[in-house]
């Protein structure tokens, strides 16, 4: 166990529904972020309270001190290092673009134009679109929940939306309605965020039991345990 947070009980936030990394099974919170920081908080001895508050809303409340540290398929990106400080990586994202089933309109950037796209609020996916709307003549449209989001697609409010890779192939392989259309886009990884300077202990622990879980095999068995289901 590492220094400093033996017996040590640390509020975490996450998000509600971002399936493989955190979404509800029988009403519990399961998922490589749930079981990922379970076994390293076990492993180095301290205990964790999950708050499920939302992508955004966890963010915030990290800056607020409101919660001590922030997992939730987090990309690590240089504008947030500004403010959080980061784990190491633990997994290797990027962003795609996906529409309804049955929407054989729209199968690259260039069929966007006048139409409107969905995206998730504060994510890459939003920053991603964002970053490209003007070029392609679309108009973003952000919710706070994945499900809003997805549901506006398959409702036809939105003909698309950006998503991470991981989140958006689990989806679509159990079968949530959507269809991939384009190439990723070269993303973030995803890392534990505690505020600037605020609980190095704690991000030393996360950061030592993630490399114990890597060098035992426990690492992999969590991401298969999620990734054979889905994508
Ligand atoms: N990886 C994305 C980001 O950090 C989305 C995370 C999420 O929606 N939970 O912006």
């Amino acid at each position: 166990a590492a220094d400093g947070v033996e017996g040590e009980t640390f509020v975490i936030g996450t998000d509600t529904t971002f399936a493989p990394f955190e979404f509800r099974e029988n009403g519990e919170l399961v998922g490589i972020d749930m079981d990922l920081l379970n076994a390293i908080a076990e492993e180095e001895g301290f205990n964790v309270e999950i708050q499920s508050l939302g992508f955004d809303a966890a963010l915030q409340s990290l800056q607020s001190n409101q919660v001590d540290g922030v997992i939730a398929g987090m990309s690590i990106t240089d504008e947030r290092r500004q403010v959080f400080d980061f784990s190491d990586p633990y997994f290797e994202s990027g962003i795609q673009m996906a529409v309804a089933e049955n929407n054989n309109d729209v199968a690259g950037y260039e069929d966007l134009r006048g139409k409107r796209v969905a995206v998730k609020t504060g994510t890459e996916g939003q920053t991603f679109a964002e970053s490209i709307k003007d070029d392609y003549g679309f108009e973003v449209v952000a919710f706070a929940q994945s499900a809003q989001m997805y549901d506006d697609v398959k409702a036809g409010g939105s003909v698309a939306v950006f998503d991470d890779y991981p989140v958006l192939a689990y989806g679509v392989a159990s079968g949530n309605g959507l269809k991939t259309v384009t190439e990723k886009e070269a993303g973030s990884s995803y890392g534990f965020a505690v505020n600037k300077g605020a609980n190095p202990e704690l991000l030393t622990a996360f950061n030592d039991g993630l490399a114990d879980l890597k060098e035992s095999g426990e690492y992999d068995e969590i991401l298969d345990t999620y990734l054979e289901a889905g994508a």
